[in-house]
């Protein structure tokens, strides 16, 4: 690499490597931007072509997942696992299931995991996967059925010191549940090699809580850092998958009030405030009964349903995108911006667009993208692990002491690689603090 090479030399490189992968290019950009100043200034990581490296997956393996509906139909969809780096730990990071899944989303989720689980100060390299299988309207036979056949291949490429997947979009409980029954019934062993288990199968507590409530401890200590906090303020939210809905359970207890939640049909307004008890009816709808969150203002009065809309024209001080990648737009920032909006911390992975984010920097809008923000629910998977190595179990009490403290420490490394600019710049410092441990642990290793 020589001494001048710029990041559009790069990036011309990884496009003409990778093409049409629009979501991996987006990503790789973003971290290229902060990491090619700094591997210049350091010629160690220069000579040893870390950038190069770090933006190449170790493997990627790609089947065919077949399986039956209830009809008696034979139903063929595609199955990955993106192994992107395991310098620091087994590879880690969760399956998605949507239809939308391809190659270019699952090595972008890889990429920035490599930074995010650096971050999290535990020992977990990284991964994503998943499948275009789409669970929604599929009975709990099909998804069983569809769960079974995924694992039975995925079953091969995976271990507890290997390769350890967790849940992401349309992979929860339910879906780990019946993945983990099928490699225990195709292996003979009982080991943690997925997390997000249920707790009678060496579950963590505070799993299913953890990225978004770390979102919400993110946010605060973002605004600590300023001497002001949650407490008090107008909250914004997209999404009410896991994600959303626990990190709008953690800013209300905080303090916040949240206005606004959304699926992918329109987003609800509702200007009292969804409150703990309007709250456990949204978990009941979404996690039990898979309705649609139009339906909140058949049961609460004074909601509005926005159909085919995003929430972030509605007025508050505080936004937390958290259902899907590129979901706000530089418009949809210069709206964000206009209403007096202070601070934005992405619990979903990379739900800002490029354009956005640079409008947020030059409007002093505090920004703590996903790779930081939403590290809490790797991290506690990380904690699964150990407790799955140890065979213990840790209080709720002492695995949400042990997540606060993970979120404060990113949010350290995050001031200490991006404080050279005013408000502090949580991109570069997330991309530099998590670039460094990984590719100290790459140079150790030697060329391989
Ligand atoms: P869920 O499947 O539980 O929820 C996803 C939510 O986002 C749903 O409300 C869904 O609506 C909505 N959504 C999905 N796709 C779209 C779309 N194209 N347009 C609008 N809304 C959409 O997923 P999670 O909450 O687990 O994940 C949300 C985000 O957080 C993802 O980016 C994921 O990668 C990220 N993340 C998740 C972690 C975890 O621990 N689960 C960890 C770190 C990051 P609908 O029901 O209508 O599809």
């Amino acid at each position: 690499m020589s001494r001048d090479l710029t990041l559009d030399d790069f990036m011309a490189g990884l496009v003409k490597r990778n093409p049409g992968e629009l979501e991996f290019h987006q990503a790789v950009r973003e971290v290229a931007h902060d990491i090619i100043p700094f591997v210049l200034d350091n010629p160690k990581y220069q000579q040893a072509g870390i950038i190069r490296r770090i933006t190449e997956p170790d493997r990627i393996i790609i089947f065919r997942v077949v399986w039956e509906d209830d009809s008696g139909r034979v139903r063929v969809n595609r199955g990955y696992r993106v192994q992107f780096n395991n310098a620091i730990g087994p590879y880690k990071g969760g399956l998605r299931f949507h239809p939308s899944v391809n190659l270019s989303i699952l090595k972008f989720l890889g990429f920035e995991q490599v930074f995010k689980n650096s971050l999290t100060t535990l020992p977990l390299g990284a991964g994503k996967g998943g499948s275009d299988f789409n669970p929604k309207g599929k009975s709990n036979r099909e998804i069983m059925r569809f769960c079974q056949s995924f694992m039975t291949e995925l079953a091969n490429h995976i271990g507890p010191n290997i390769d350890v997947p967790a849940g992401d979009i349309g992979v929860g409980a339910q879906e780990i549940s019946f993945m983990f029954g099928q490699y225990k019934r195709i292996n003979r062993e009982f080991s943690g090699i997925l997390t997000g288990k249920a707790m009678e199968f060496g579950g963590s507590r505070i799993r299913t809580e953890a990225t978004g409530y770390g979102c919400a401890f993110f946010m605060e200590h973002m605004l600590n850092q300023r001497g002001d906090s949650i407490r008090g303020k107008r909250c914004i939210i997209s999404g009410s998958g896991n994600v959303a809905v626990f990190c709008a359970e953690k800013v209300t207890q905080l303090g916040g009030t949240v206005l606004t939640l959304s699926d992918s049909s329109g987003f609800i307004y509702d200007p009292d405030g969804i409150s703990p008890e309007k709250l456990a009816w949204v978990k009941d709808l979404k996690f039990r009964r898979r309705g649609r969150i139009e339906d909140y203002t058949n049961h609460f009065s004074g909601a509005t349903f926005y159909p085919g809309n995003r929430p972030w024209n509605v007025t508050a001080d505080l936004a937390f995108p958290c259902a899907t990648q590129n979901e706000l737009n530089d418009i949809d920032a210069k709206d964000l911006c206009s209403n007096g909006c202070i601070a934005v911390a992405e619990g979903a992975n990379m739900p800002s667009t490029i354009d956005a984010i640079r409008l947020f920097h030059q409007h002093g809008v505090l920004f703590g993208p996903g790779k930081a923000a939403n590290a809490g629910g790797v991290a506690v998977s990380g904690l699964e692990m150990s407790q799955n190595s140890m065979r213990l179990t840790w209080s709720a009490d002492e695995m949400e002491q042990k997540l606060e403290a993970i979120m404060g420490s990113i949010h350290s490394e995050c001031v200490q690689y991006g404080s050279d600019s005013d408000p502090i710049n949580y991109v570069k410092g997330a991309n530099i603090a998590g670039f460094i441990k990984v590719a100290e642990a790459m140079l150790a290793y030697g060329v391989v």
